[in-house]
């Protein structure tokens, strides 16, 4: 039991809280968690009650599953000048209620539970509302209340009216269940451990598919093992490492028993390093790092995965970009890696058919880690924390997330869908192609 004080305290605290997400005042809001908080909103998955899968555990993936250092990089997102395409701005309204306040299991620390539901409109149609259930830990610091640990399940998905604009969706949904069109296929990922490759990984395993993954990062790994059980398996190793190839397709063969798809996607980026800065020997060490990841690895992890893909009348699906159908989206190192994919892709279609189906999605500017050259001295720069602006760009006028891309994914490995396809390449992009000389402000007619 707590005092009539204590709960209104924690009342005016969560309606406080709610009143500065609801007028953006995000760094504000920043400030009512403690240092260690953990921000964790889980995905959900609607199943039947007698779905052979069993309930779906909250601890295979997550919308937030996030430290205070990432809540503040995504609000230093929000906060650039140019990180909202919303012209007027999106209106919200949070509101908590149902709150139940009793003492944790740590002395000086409150259990509340509470049901949310937040609206969120835009111009006179597009509107989206999300109910969920909260449970936090609140912990006094300096005799104020702070939030130490938030745990929300969304019980009902964002629902959009019919009258809703395409470019008002959901961004973040990907909790699209899967449809079981990859059951019993088993396919092989580059770089799955992050980004575009890790919402492949996601979305096969959804899909039904058993999946092989081979990327460097040890820390990765280990969150696909934990995340997937033993539907994942992942061999650490480099894609410019023929042996590396070798050992993932050989257990993936191991513990799979058959390779359906192989997806070669693991890359690394030069960050727009104009052509004339690079220098002669920059351009050689640059050339060397670049192209044995984003080309050499590609060609490496085909020719391992060759002999499994003929046996099983498998594919080939390379992740180009729209660097690889247009100048400008990088420097001269990687528009010419990904051009050079391009060429690949067409030249094995033609070499491998009718035996093996090769393909590629051609993403655009996507949220993701993507990193930068050891050579060029950008190894620890990371893409998604410097995307903003880009979106006035695109027409479609928002930067994808990596689950925008994970469907066509599926399309291409799934030969009742793509059987006929070979030697194309699919953009993701969000319609680079017909940008024009001018945009339209959102909502124009
Ligand atoms: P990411 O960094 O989030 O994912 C790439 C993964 O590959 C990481 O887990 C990384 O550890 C791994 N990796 C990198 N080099 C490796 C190596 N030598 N050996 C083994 N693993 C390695 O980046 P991402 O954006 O998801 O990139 C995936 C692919 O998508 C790349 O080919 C990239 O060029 C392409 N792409 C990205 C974007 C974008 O905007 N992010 C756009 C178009 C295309």
């Amino acid at each position: 039991m707590t005092t009539m004080e204590t709960y209104w305290e924690v009342q005016t605290f969560l309606a406080y809280e709610a009143r500065l997400l609801d007028e953006e005042r995000y760094t504000e809001w920043l400030g009512l968690f403690t240092e260690d908080a953990h921000y964790w909103v889980p995905g959900v998955e609607n199943r039947g009650r007698s779905d052979p899968n069993g309930p779906y555990a909250p601890s295979r993936m997550a919308y937030f599953d996030d430290t205070l250092e990432d809540l503040r990089r995504r609000v230093v997102r929000f906060t650039a000048p140019t990180a909202w395409a919303e012209d007027p701005a999106t209106r919200h309204l949070h509101v908590v209620s149902n709150i139940e306040v009793e003492r944790a299991e740590t002395p000086g620390e409150l259990l509340v539970r509470s049901v949310i539901v937040n609206y969120r409109g835009q111009g006179d149609i597009d509107a989206a509302t999300l109910y969920g259930r909260r449970e936090d830990i609140l912990r006094r610091v300096s005799g104020e209340l702070r939030i130490a640990r938030r745990s929300s399940s969304c019980g009902t998905r964002f629902s959009l009216p019919r009258t809703s604009t395409p470019s008002s969706r959901n961004r973040h949904d990907m909790t699209a269940p899967g449809t079981g069109r990859l059951d019993g296929q088993v396919a092989l990922v580059t770089g799955g451990g992050s980004g575009i490759g890790r919402a492949i990984v996601d979305r096969y395993v959804a899909e039904g598919a058993r999946v092989g993954v081979l990327e460097r990062d040890s820390g990765r790994a280990a969150a696909l093992a934990r995340d997937h059980g033993d539907r994942v398996t992942v061999e650490i190793g480099d894609v410019r490492a023929p042996e590396a190839h070798a050992a993932s397709v050989t257990r993936t063969l191991d513990v799979h028993g058959r390779l359906d798809a192989y997806v070669a996607n693991a890359g690394v980026y030069d960050y727009s390093t104009r052509f004339e800065e690079l220098g002669e020997n920059r351009v050689v060490e640059g050339f060397a790092e670049l192209f044995e990841t984003n080309v050499l690895g590609y060609m490496l992890g085909a020719s391992a995965a060759l002999p499994a893909l003929r046996d099983s009348g498998g594919c080939l699906i390379f992740t180009i970009s729209s660097s690889g159908l247009y100048a400008g989206g990088g420097g001269a190192l990687y528009v010419a890696s990904k051009h050079a994919v391009v060429g690949l892709v067409r030249q094995l279609a033609h070499e491998l058919a009718p035996d093996v189906r090769v393909n590629g999605v051609a993403p655009g500017a996507t949220l993701t880690a993507l990193g930068g050259l050891a050579a060029l001295g950008a190894a620890d720069r990371r893409l998604d924390a410097e995307l903003d602006g880009i979106d006035r760009h695109i027409p479609l006028g928002f930067v994808s997330d990596p689950a925008d891309h994970a469907g066509l994914y599926v399309l291409l490995a799934d030969p009742r869908d793509s059987r006929f396809m070979t030697g194309a390449i699919l953009p993701s992009d969000g319609g680079l192609e017909v940008r024009g000389a001018a945009r339209r402000p959102k909502g124009a007619r």
